[in-house]
């Protein structure tokens, strides 16, 4: 049995990203060369700058820095919520490629338990369902002629929502604030909520001046969810002040 847990690196992002951030958007104004901006740029205080680029609603030169991000331990339930968000790129391991064929005794596919199956009792239950999911998939492999990613491409129908996956994410500034305010939000399911809060930690410690008030709508504003609310913004909003 191999049970999975989140595990996010930030694997790269834009060198200097507030002075890249900084240096497109002060283009859009001045009438300098891009060298002779560039040197002004670096020059300059980017933080406050980038700060009322925000406060502006001029978002276009947040494209300009992106942030790569090595995901473990999340659920194909989870990356399938990820992979939504289109203005983003994606490497995910392929269950084509990579087998999920039994190599030791009792041993399982890794997959991922929701904490409510742990809280209800229900955990040893649900191994032995992954278990059994386990010796379905080997019988097909077996049954399809295990020839490598002929039989896996098939054999993996079988395999359940709990499994584990491995996935490279790149997305720019802007496309991170948009995807924290949906994700970190408490409607949000609580994996991909998870894996956006712990995207949201990373960011932030590299580029405070832009990330200091992402999270859920409700950490700059009042709540959008209307009815849906979850109805402890002041909670959220301290949560997301001290992470
Ligand atoms: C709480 C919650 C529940 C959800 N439930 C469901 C569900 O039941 N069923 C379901 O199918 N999905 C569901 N989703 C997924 C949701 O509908 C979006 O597909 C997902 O959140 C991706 O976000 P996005 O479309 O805003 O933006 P992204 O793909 O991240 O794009 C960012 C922004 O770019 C713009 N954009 C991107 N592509 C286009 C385009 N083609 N045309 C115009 N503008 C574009 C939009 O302004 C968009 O907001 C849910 C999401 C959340 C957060």
């Amino acid at each position: 049995m191999a049970q999975a847990t989140l595990k996010v690196i930030l694997l790269n992002h834009t060198k200097s990203p507030e002075e890249t951030i900084a240096h497109a958007a002060k283009l859009c104004y001045s009438p300098a060369s891009i060298e002779q901006l560039k040197g002004t740029v670096e020059k300059s205080d980017n933080e406050k700058f980038v700060a009322r680029l925000l406060q502006l609603g001029h978002l276009s030169p947040l494209e300009h820095a992106i942030f790569t991000f090595g995901i473990e331990g999340v659920s194909r339930a989870c990356s399938h919520q990820l992979v939504r968000h289109r203005i983003a790129s994606y490497s995910q391991q392929s269950q084509r490629y990579v087998g999920e064929r039994r190599k030791k005794e009792h041993e399982t596919f890794d997959f991922v338990v929701p904490p409510s199956i742990e809280a209800s009792g229900k955990r040893e239950w649900f191994v032995d369902k992954m278990r059994e999911i386990q010796d379905w998939y080997d019988e097909l492999v077996e049954v399809l002629g295990d020839s490598g990613e002929k039989s896996n491409e098939d054999a993996r129908f079988i395999l359940p929502n709990a499994a584990e996956t491995k996935i490279i994410v790149t997305m720019n500034v802007r496309e991170l604030i948009h995807f924290f305010s949906v994700r970190c939000c408490e409607r949000a399911q609580w994996e991909i909520r998870a894996l956006a809060t712990e995207m949201l930690r990373l960011t932030r410690a590299v580029l405070p001046s832009v990330f200091f008030k992402s999270g859920p709508n409700c950490v700059k504003g009042a709540c959008t969810e209307g009815k849906m609310t979850c109805g402890h913004i002041e909670e959220v909003r301290e949560r997301f002040r001290n992470l």
